[in-house]
Formats: structure tokens, C-alpha cells, sequence
């Protein structure tokens, strides 16, 4: 037997339970009036607005964020794009401290380097093939063997046997008559020039006056300033400045080969000039 729809003992119908528990009349009360309906009526709409309220200043926050990290970001992307410029050019001229954004003649010369004019070949086979050198450890000094030829006449000379590909030569650096100093192949980079010493070696060609190979006083000093400025951003002392006849035989640079005293005064200069160096960037 069942027990629903059992009624109490009083047989009367018992009160229908509210949530609370507590008895709710059955009975309706007498409608409300009109102007307490339309509150309430009111109360429902603003209850209903809110959530749209909520959401429209949620979606206000999203796109002001969005903004904020658009803004935020193109800025980044700028910064990071100023930086790599900055390291494309330090590439280019061989700078060794490669992210420091600050480098160029005018901070080179603030080092104690001559002012360099950065030429740099087109790359080609024959003057500037890109090949990378993985350590320099040495400086080699060469004399054109061409009296009278200036710097820039020399550098044009390596540019141009890309097109007359009538031999495979050139020089990280070449030094003119009025000591003006040309830069045509990045540090980075191997020139031909030393032979089986190209590997890790920067060349630097000199201009000479007449056929004894002498350099200048011009010629002399910017030498010994570019040999001793690079000593110092790779770290070599004067014992790692060669001339190219220390390597092949070669009677290059014909005056300093001749006169070994000359090459023994000018090597005491260039160290003298590194130590100068060293004190001039604090180090
Ligand atoms: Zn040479």
C-alpha cells in the first residue's frame, strides 16, 4: 500500500510546505497595489540592466588592454628594430664589441684611432669574398709597391677586380700619403693580402712616396695609431704586428725589410701607442 495522499488523522489537508519549511496559506491576498507593481516592474528592468552594465565596462577593459599592449608592443618592436640596425652597422665595419650600438669613427678616434673612412668593397671573389676570420692574431704591414698612389686609388684598384677578375688581392685597410686611413673589408671578414696568414690576420697597406719604400711622416703615424688601436680591441701586444715578409719572404714593406732597425723602432712605437691607448679608455 501506498503512503501518498495519506491525509492526517483530522483528515483535514495539511498546509503546503514553503522552502523554509514554514507553512504558506493557500489562500491568495488581495492584489497589490498599482503603484507598488510598477517598482517592482522597475526593479526587474534594473536588476536586468545590470549584467549589460557589467559586460559593456568587461568589454571597455578588454580594449583599453589591448591597446595598452598594441602600443606596448610596436614600441618594443621599434626598440628592437633601432638595435639590430645598430649591429648590421657594427657588422659592416667589423666593430668587435658587436652590441654596443655605439660604435663608428667618431667613438674609434675617441680610442685612440686615426679617423677611418669606411669604403667597404662589394663583396666579390676576387677583392672581398666574405670569408669569416674566427680569431685575429695578428697585424700585418705591407707597402703598395706603387710610389705615389693614394689611398683611395688602391681601394678603387680591389673594387674594380670584381669586374676585371685579373688577380685576387686587397687589404682590411689601406693608409694614404696624407695619412687618411681607408677602411675596405669588415675585421670579421678575410682579405687577401698575407697569404697563408690571411686566416687570422688584418692587413694594412701603406703608400709610399718614391721607390724606397719609406713611409711618410703621415703615413707613419696613422700606421702606428690604426696598428696599435687594434691591438687593443683584440687584445694583441706589439710581439703580434708582423710584416708580410715574416711570413712569405716576401720583400714587403720593402723599406721596413731592409732596415730592420727602422722595423724594430717602428714595432717600440706601436707599443708605446697601445699603452697610450689602454689609459685613454681607462683600461
Ligand atoms: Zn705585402
Amino acid at each position: 500500500m501506498s503512503n501518498t495522499g495519506k491525509k492526517g488523522k483530522t483528515g483535514k489537508k495539511s498546509p503546503r510546505p514553503s522552502h523554509s519549511g514554514r507553512p504558506v496559506s493557500v489562500k491568495k491576498t488581495s492584489s497589490e497595489p498599482a503603484a507598488n507593481s510598477v517598482k517592482k516592474k522597475k526593479r526587474k528592468t534594473s536588476r536586468k540592466n545590470k549584467p549589460l552594465k557589467f559586460l559593456r565596462k568587461t568589454v571597455m577593459i578588454l580594449i583599453f588592454v589591448i591597446v595598452i599592449s598594441a602600443v606596448c608592443a610596436l614600441g618594443y618592436g621599434f626598440f628592437e628594430m633601432r638595435m639590430e640596425e645598430d649591429r648590421i652597422y657594427s657588422d659592416e665595419t667589423g666593430s668587435v664589441q658587436e652590441n654596443d650600438g655605439n660604435s663608428g669613427p667618431e667613438q674609434w678616434q675617441e680610442e685612440g684611432a686615426p679617423y677611418i673612412d669606411v669604403e667597404l668593397l662589394t663583396p666579390n671573389s676576387y677583392s672581398r669574398p666574405q670569408i669569416p676570420i674566427e680569431q685575429v692574431n695578428y697585424i700585418a704591414i705591407h707597402y703598395t709597391a706603387n710610389p705615389g698612389s693614394t689611398a683611395m686609388s688602391n681601394r678603387n684598384y680591389f673594387e674594380n677586380l670584381a669586374t676585371t677578375q685579373e688577380n685576387k688581392v686587397s687589404s682590411h685597410f689601406v693608409i694614404g700619403l696624407d695619412g687618411e686611413v681607408v677602411q675596405c673589408i669588415p675585421t670579421s671578414e678575410m682579405s687577401y693580402a698575407t697569404n697563408s696568414r690571411n686566416v687570422d690576420t688584418l692587413s694594412i697597406e701603406c703608400c709610399h712616396l718614391d721607390d724606397t719604400g719609406q713611409f711618410n711622416e703621415a703615413t707613419y703615424s696613422s700606421a702606428v695609431k690604426l696598428t696599435a688601436w687594434l691591438c687593443t680591441r683584440f687584445g694583441l701586444t706589439a710581439d703580434q704586428v708582423i710584416r708580410h715578409y715574416d711570413v712569405t719572404g716576401k720583400d714587403c714593406p720593402k723599406y721596413y725589410v731592409e732596415n730592420p732597425d727602422a722595423w724594430i723602432q717602428m714595432k717600440s712605437d706601436i707599443a708605446a701607442q697601445i699603452q697610450a691607448d689602454y689609459e685613454l679608455q681607462g683600461k
